[in-house]
């Protein structure tokens, strides 16, 4: 993985391109239904876009139908959750611990029924929302 000391903000934005540099390192959200890892059922770990660090595995992604690719947990560690009071709500930013990019907010309201069945055929209890621009999976 990247180490952030190495990371330069200016060959991000332009690797990375406009719109996922303003989602994972401006706090942005990408438009529902819009991103590639949106209905992607395919087994692997899903990695940092930035710094490259492992942090959702396949098993615990459900298709929550809200638009954007849903998972139940994170890695042990990889990931820190901060409180984020903007916009007039009380949500939980998810940020990769390694390298402070910006990845989604995890909430309690997983759907009933087949909505939260995981892809290792568990039941979700938490609503990982992630930004498919931040991440990239690797197939396993
Ligand atoms: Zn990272």
């Amino acid at each position: 993985m990247t180490d952030p000391k190495d990371i330069n903000e200016e060959e991000l934005k332009a690797s990375l391109g406009p719109e996922a540099y303003q989602v994972l390192r401006e706090r942005g959200t990408e438009a529902p239904f819009s991103g590639k890892y949106v209905h992607a059922k395919d087994k692997g770990m899903y990695k940092c876009k930035v710094c490259g660090t492992e942090l959702f595995s396949s098993d615990t992604k459900f298709d929550s139908g809200t638009g954007w690719p849903s998972f139940d947990d994170a890695i042990p560690g990889r990931v820190e959750l901060r409180e984020d009071n903007e916009h007039g709500m009380q949500r939980t930013e998810v940020v990769c611990k390694n390298c402070g990019s910006h990845l989604g907010h995890v909430f309690d309201d997983v759907p009933a029924g087949k909505q939260a069945v995981r892809q290792d055929g568990g039941l979700a209890t938490k609503r990982y929302c992630i930004n498919s621009v931040c991440l990239d999976l690797d197939k396993t």
